[in-house]
């Protein structure tokens, strides 16, 4: 999945995407790093990527993660330890490689989160009750959180999240006509339907 050329955000504008375009793999990262100023490899690397993909320049993402870091330690600190991953992250040390954003597939099927973890799919890693407590404070009624926790308990993460964005969006704008494969796939079809 690519993202739409030539998009842009800035570090500035993230909470308020995260609040109207992210799936909940991603909000909930952010939700995490706004509470803790911190996150671990996996999540860095998840969510780093994905912002990356939509169109977060490596100034921006530099400035976010320092602004958050740098609550907890100094910038000296950050600078030596995690700096230069997201550098990597965007081509510029090592081997200069693109990497992409995370497939869902990928997310479901790797590198599973640790219980201080908050990487993952939500729909696949969660317990019911996190689930349940990320799609409440998502303001998601308790109806189509019932479907939604009944799907990702017969593994049909995709279908749960595919109900997410459709609910998220109102129903008047009718079923998705795909599934949901790809968290930046989610949000480019959100951000379409914002208009
Ligand atoms: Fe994220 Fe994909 Fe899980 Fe949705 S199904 S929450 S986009 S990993």
């Amino acid at each position: 999945f690519n993202a739409a050329e030539g998009q842009s955000i800035s570090r500035h504008q993230i909470d308020s995407a995260s609040a109207q375009f992210f799936p909940l793999c991603m909000s909930g990262i952010q939700s995490h790093l706004r509470k803790n100023h911190h996150l671990k490899h996996g999540a860095r690397r998840q969510y780093g990527l994905f912002l990356k993909a939509i169109g977060l320049s490596l100034e921006e993402a530099l400035a976010f993660f320092r602004e958050e870091f740098t609550h907890k330690m100094d910038s000296d600190k950050f600078e030596k330890q995690y700096a230069y991953n997201i550098r990597h992250m965007y081509g510029k040390e090592g081997k200069r490689q693109e990497y992409s954003a995370f497939s869902c597939a990928s997310i479901i099927l790797n590198n599973p989160p640790g219980p201080e973890d908050c990487h993952g799919c939500p729909y696949k890693h969660s317990s019911e009750e996190r689930l349940r407590a990320a799609l409440k404070a998502a303001k998601i009624k308790s109806e189509h959180i019932d479907e939604m926790v009944a799907l990702s308990k017969i593994n049909q993460f995709d279908k749960a999240c595919t109900l997410h964005w459709e609910v998220s969006r109102g129903q008047e704008k009718g079923p998705l006509s795909t599934l949901i494969t790809h968290p930046n796939q989610y949000y480019e079809l959100a951000k379409e339907a914002a208009g």
